[in-house]
């Protein structure tokens, strides 16, 4: 059966990471709104110009852009078996736009969802943020402080130059943690209220929270 996998949690709650390693075990693409926004930006498209102006100042891209991404992107071949979404929905109003996305896509066919939410002490998220780097290659996730690569700012896998995110600063990063709770943490209650939520201790290392996040997805 189609797995639909979706992903809610404060900025730099271990997402990327576990996001990222999830879609390598399952097969499935790992489909990341911020990484999709970033590559318009980078490829300089009118849609890139419009998400930069929110992304600057730590607010939400206009739900119909972000919609019009996904929409494409989960209609594709890639996702048939199923998809790990990363970073979508972040409102109620994406979450009901996702449901129609879904609907259209899976038709009468059945599809098991699971909105998976990492719980976790809000208090390191900052420093996380600040020192945080990654690899423009492989989408490998680094920390300066807490998960350095083995050679100062060069990737351990593609030995390519890690790139710090213009958001990842303490000033955009407040005011994602703002726009967080005020969008996307009400979707707990929403998902809960479905019974498709899955809560999991996001504290602790990797390897600590991978263990926890498998027994979800293979209980
Ligand atoms: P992320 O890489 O998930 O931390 O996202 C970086 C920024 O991209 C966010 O602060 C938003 O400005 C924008 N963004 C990412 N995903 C979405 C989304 N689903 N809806 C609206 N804006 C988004």
């Amino acid at each position: 059966m189609k797995q639909e996998l979706i992903f809610l949690g404060p900025p730099a709650c271990g997402k990327g990471t576990q996001t990222n390693k999830l879609s390598e075990y399952l097969g499935f693409p790992h489909v990341d709104t911020g990484s999709l926004l970033r590559a318009e930006i980078a490829s300089g498209t009118k849609e890139g110009a419009i998400a930069k102006s929110f992304i600057d100042k730590g607010q939400l891209v206009p739900v119909e852009l972000v919609g019009e991404i996904i929409g494409k992107k989960l209609a594709t071949d890639d996702c048939k078996n199923g998809y790990v979404l990363d970073g979508y929905p972040r409102s109620l109003e994406q979450a009901k736009m996702l449901e129609i996305i879904n609907n259209k896509i899976d038709g009468k066919n059945t599809a098991s969802f699971k909105a998976i939410y990492f719980d976790i002490d809000t208090n390191i998220l900052i420093e996380r943020i600040i020192h945080r780097q990654s690899c423009p290659k492989c989408g490998e996730i680094y920390n300066k402080k807490f998960k350095p690569p083995k050679v100062d700012n060069i990737c351990d896998i593609c030995s390519v130059e890690l790139k710090t995110r213009a958001d990842d600063n303490e000033e955009i990063a407040k005011a994602r943690f703002e726009t967080y709770y005020r969008e996307t943490a009400p979707l707990v209650e929403f998902y809960e209220k479905k019974g498709v939520l899955y809560k999991i201790d996001a504290n602790g290392t990797i390897d600590e929270v991978w263990e926890r996040l498998l027994k979800v997805i293979e209980g």
